[in-house]
Formats: C-alpha cells, sequence, structure tokens
C-alpha cells in the first residue's frame, strides 16, 4: 500500500463508485499509485439495475483477481431466459450469469478497493476542473463539495465513472452528452418476501409495446424488477408502477400486487453518448461515456471491461500526458464496447416495432440457441 505524501497531488482521481469507477480504483491502487475514490452518496446504496453479471463483466472481476466476488458474495446462478410478449412465452439457455443485488455487489466492490489501498470518499461530489500550472508538470484539478464544504485537489490523471447522470465535466468546456429523443428511461425496484412463482436461476423478461420489464430473485431470495419505459407511457399511466403492471400483462405474466407499494427508483433518460470520451488528462467511463439500452443486461460488464482497459493508459497518463492517450482511449473504448453497444441497440430498436419483435420471437422460440449467441460476448 503506498502512502501519499500530504499536499502531492493524487495519481489518479476517481468521480463515482459505481462499478467502473470502484474495479478501476482496484486496480490502480494494487499497482502501487494514489488513488482517491470521491462518491456523492452514501454507501451501500440500491440503484435501477437489473443485477445481472454476465460472461464479460465475470472475465473482469476475474482479471483484477476478483474471479470469487460474485460466488462469495451469494450471486445467484443464472441459466435461462423466459421471454414473454404479446400473451405468449419461450425459455432459452442463456450463457452462464449470477444474479446479485447491486447493494451488496457495489459496496464490496468499493471495500475491495479500499483493501488495495484506495482512499473511499463518499457524500462528496466531484466536478472536473481546469489544468494547473499551464507549464511543467500538469495535474488536473476536482473541485469536491460535501455540504457546505468545497475543496480543491490536484490528480495527475481524472477518471469520470459517474453513471448516467454525470455532471461532473459541466465546467468542461470540450465535454457535451447527446440524448437520444426517443430515449426511453428506466425505472425499478426489490420486492422482498416469497416469489416462488418467479423461478431462480431465470431472467424474467416481460415485453410490451411501450417498454420492457425484467424481474430476476437475487441472493437473498427478493425479486429484483428493472423496467426501460417510453416516456408517452409512464405518462399515461402516471408512473412506474402502474406501467410495469401494464407490461406484464400485455406479455401474459402474472400480476404482481405488491408493485405500487414498492419503492421505485427512476433514471434520466437512458440513451446516451458523451464526447469526447477523454481530454487532457481525463478519460471517461462506464455510463458516463454512453450508454444505450438494459435489454441485453450488458452495462455492468462494459463499465468493468473499461475499468480494466483503462488502467494501462492512466499508468502511462501519471507521468507525462500525450494527446495519442486520448486518441487510443477512444479507439479502445469503440472496439471493446461502441460494437456490442451497436448491437444492443439494434436489437431495442427491433423490440420497439411488434412485426419485427414477433419476428425475434418466433426466432427465440423456434432456436433456443440463439439468445445465447446473442448475448455470447467477445
Ligand atoms: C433498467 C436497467 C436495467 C439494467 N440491467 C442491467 C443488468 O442486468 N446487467 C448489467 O450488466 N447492467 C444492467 N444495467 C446497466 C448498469 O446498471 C450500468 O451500466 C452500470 O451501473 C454502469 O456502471 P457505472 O459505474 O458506469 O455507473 P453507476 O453504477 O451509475 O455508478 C456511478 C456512480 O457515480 C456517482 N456519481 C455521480 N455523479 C457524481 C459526482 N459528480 N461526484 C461523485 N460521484 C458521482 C453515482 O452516485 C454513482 O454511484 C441496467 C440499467 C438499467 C437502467
Amino acid at each position: 500500500m503506498v502512502e501519499r505524501q500530504p499536499g502531492k497531488p493524487w495519481d489518479v482521481l476517481v468521480i463515482g463508485a459505481g462499478p467502473a469507477g470502484a474495479l478501476a480504483s482496484l486496480d490502480l491502487a494494487r499497482r502501487g499509485l494514489t488513488v482517491l475514490l470521491v462518491e456523492k452518496r452514501s454507501f451501500p446504496r440500491w440503484k435501477v439495475c437489473g443485477s445481472c453479471f454476465n460472461a464479460q463483466a465475470q472475465a473482469a472481476l476475474a482479471s483484477v483477481g476478483q474471479g470469487h466476488l460474485l460466488e462469495h458474495l451469494g450471486g445467484r446462478p443464472l441459466r435461462r431466459l423466459r421471454l414473454g410478449l404479446g400473451g405468449r412465452e419461450t425459455t432459452c439457455a442463456l450463457p452462464p450469469g449470477r444474479a446479485l443485488s447491486r447493494g451488496r455487489f457495489d459496496q464490496a466492490l468499493v471495500e475491495a478497493a479500499v483493501n488495495a489501498g484506495a482512499v473511499f470518499r463518499p457524500h462528496t461530489t466531484a466536478q472536473l476542473g481546469g489544468v494547473t500550472p499551464r507549464t511543467g508538470t500538469q495535474t488536473r484539478s476536482v473541485c469536491l463539495r460535501q455540504g457546505q464544504r468545497q475543496e480543491l485537489v490536484q490528480a495527475s490523471v481524472v477518471l469520470v465513472a459517474a453513471g448516467l447522470a454525470n455532471r461532473s465535466l459541466e465546467h468542461e468546456p470540450s465535454a457535451h452528452t447527446r440524448i437520444s429523443p426517443r430515449s426511453r428511461l428506466g425505472a425499478g425496484c426489490v420486492l422482498a418476501g416469497s416469489h416462488s412463482r418467479w423461478e431462480e436461476g431465470t431472467i424474467h423478461m416481460a415485453v410490451g409495446r411501450q417498454g420492457y420489464v425484467g424481474l430476476v430473485r437475487v441472493e437473498d431470495g427478493s425479486l429484483n424488477l428493472a423496467a426501460a419505459f417510453d416516456r408517452a407511457l409512464l405518462q399515461e399511466c402516471g408512473g412506474a408502477a402502474a406501467a410495469a403492471r401494464q407490461v406484464l400483462a400485455e406479455a401474459g405474466f402474472p400480476a404482481i400486487p405488491q408493485l405500487a407499494e414498492a419503492a421505485w427508483q427512476s433514471t434520466p433518460a437512458l440513451s446516451r453518448r458523451t464526447t469526447p470520451l477523454a481530454g487532457h488528462r481525463f478519460l471517461v467511463l462506464g455510463d458516463a461515456a454512453g450508454y444505450v439500452e438494459p435489454f441485453t443486461g450488458e452495462g455492468m460488464g462494459w463499465a468493468l471491461a473499461a475499468a480494466v482497459a483503462a488502467t494501462p493508459l492512466v499508468l502511462e497518463g501519471t507521468g507525462r500526458w500525450q494527446p495519442a492517450i486520448e486518441r487510443r482511449w477512444r479507439e479502445l473504448h469503440r472496439q471493446r464496447i461502441g460494437r456490442r453497444q451497436l448491437l444492443c441497440r439494434g436489437l431495442a430498436l427491433a423490440l420497439r416495432h411488434p412485426t419485427s419483435s414477433r419476428g425475434l420471437f418466433w426466432a427465440a422460440s423456434r432456436l433456443p440457441s440463439l439468445p445465447q449467441r446473442l448475448l455470447r460476448c467477445p
């Protein structure tokens, strides 16, 4: 573990302690860098997410010595997808995955980062500042706000992993986030109690005309519900609980009486893209870099894979920063994540149209290995 001398800039400051930020902090700290991980919420925290970890997520964790983590935390093995559409159902095999609540997973990953030597500051909102000084060995300043207290800290490299609702680049003139005008909105909740009608080990996916709802049993047997809805459906129904009830009914899934009393959380528009993905002494990763739709359940895989892929560039960038680092990050991101996001976007678009969604359903029922092939990660 490396001790940081007081007043010396951090090697790396990471904004956001979700999967992208926590894994990057862990990997960089264990390589001997001084890492400050800043998170605006208190931990553990729940977040809207299907809570399904695919092969890419598991491989990224394994690559930093955390291959045991999901199992150790009680993550339930996932083997099947049960798809409901227009009152019909089909069940297909899935590549092996695990279901684990975000509260438990994110907290454990932060703890692993702290054990590796990272310093964690919750309840603190970070905002990327300017480059200082203009000449000599430069650092990036970051403004940290905790209640009324404000502090300016310096880091050689800043990783922006602040998720969908990222506002930490607001003062960076080069950065811009484009939100797709037809983007769906995310919503989710956890339903405690007995849910024997929703079999463990299966992702239950109800597809309706204006959205979809995914249900999975997590480590303590509770039912994690995550959904993407058209804005119009949420307005018509007056909220996420009624929208979920409508999508489940359209798909032919049983009604869930507890939906109305559940504590729902929502997300901002899901489909978005940030440009550029890197600038002088900063890289953007995870949902903060861009997201499409949750239908294929890959977001954490992308976030974790990006965290691991960023490490060599950060190690290089803590010394002299070269514009080539920014170009390489854009290219790496496009190859490792952008291509999969294109596939996910295509599937989500197909699901919006009755003919193509019926076609997809028909193909999945005739070829039960199709989802396995589509969801197999490179
Ligand atoms: C409905 C739905 C279902 C999904 N289902 C799945 C699934 O089954 N499987 C899967 O792999 N993915 C799924 N995803 C995607 C997954 O949840 C995200 O892709 C993943 O959480 C991205 O991780 P991240 O670290 O980039 O961001 P996040 O997990 O969002 O973490 C970002 C963190 O940054 C913090 N933060 C924000 N701003 C600041 C700031 N200024 N200063 C300090 N901290 C800040 C936030 O509080 C947050 O804790 C789903 C998403 C949705 C919406």
